[in-house]
């Protein structure tokens, strides 16, 4: 019997001061496994523990981790699950030893670290738990992985930022590729051709139905706190476009 939450809902804020880069993070249990999807920016570690706390659980008790990509804000805690088995697929792993240095999202920093940790190489098929299993979903970058939830009735898609918001299925790509559009686009319909029901990187999850994003749990608001005291900004604009444009300026696959 699985259960799947989320542990810190993902947002697709971002500013003219760069993104905010709040990342899904989803705890599914298996059994006894307690398996931990993405991990998040540092910015929202106390939010990560009080997640954890509020269901009995410290840093120590996850088994594996899944890393659907090595993008700062969906790995940036990983160093906190010392006893985790950390899974991450072949191609993200070499990219991010050596990242293209105009990939803003990328360090080198986060692939030494987790060479130092329990890291396992996994790529398409691999099964990870009874009824889980990877599914290989490149584009936004070179070695995006998901992770496939096959529930009694149902599959359940964790889609990271080869889906990062609801969006994706409308535009059919991701609002950021950092590898290759040709590649995000066959991700896209891969999903879709496999699952109904979606965990994106950036946003609530949801249920496709027909043509339509119902989204299924979590927060519609988001509260900024700000103060004029002390030389801060004294002001905040918050745009909101109908739309989403498609960011390729960092597509890096070769022609
Ligand atoms: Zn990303």
């Amino acid at each position: 019997m699985e259960n799947l939450e989320v542990l810190t809902y993902g947002f697709a804020l971002s500013s003219d001061q760069g993104a905010f880069g709040y990342s899904t993070n989803s705890l599914l249990t298996v059994g006894g496994n307690k398996i931990l999807i993405d991990t998040g920016p540092s910015s929202r570690r106390n939010i990560l523990y009080r997640a954890l706390a509020e269901r009995n659980l410290g840093t120590e008790d996850i088994d594996i981790v899944i890393l659907t990509h090595l993008h700062w804000d969906h790995c940036q805690n990983t160093d906190l699950f010392p006893n985790a088995r950390i899974l991450v697929h072949p191609t993200e792993f070499d990219y991010a030893k050596n990242p293209n240095r105009h990939d803003h999202a990328a360090a080198q920093y986060m692939a030494e670290h987790i060479a130092k940790m329990k890291i396992e190489l996994v790529s398409e098929g691999d099964r990870v738990v009874e009824g889980v299993s990877i599914v290989e979903t490149p584009g936004h970058t070179k070695g995006h992985i998901s992770v496939l939830v096959e529930e009694d009735q149902e599959k359940l898609l964790l889609a990271g930022d080869a889906m990062p918001d609801g969006g994706t299925v409308s535009r059919g790509l991701p609002y950021n590729i950092f590898w290759d559009v040709s590649d995000a686009r066959d991700s896209v319909e891969k999903m879709v051709d496999i699952s109904r029901v979606f965990y994106p990187g950036h946003d609530r999850p949801f249920r496709l139905e027909g043509e339509t994003i119902n989204y299924i749990h979590g927060p519609e608001n988001l509260e900024i706190f700000n103060s004029t005291e002390g030389g801060a900004t004294t002001s905040l604009t918050f745009t909101v476009g109908a739309h989403r444009h498609v960011n390729i300026d960092t597509v890096q696959k070769p022609a």
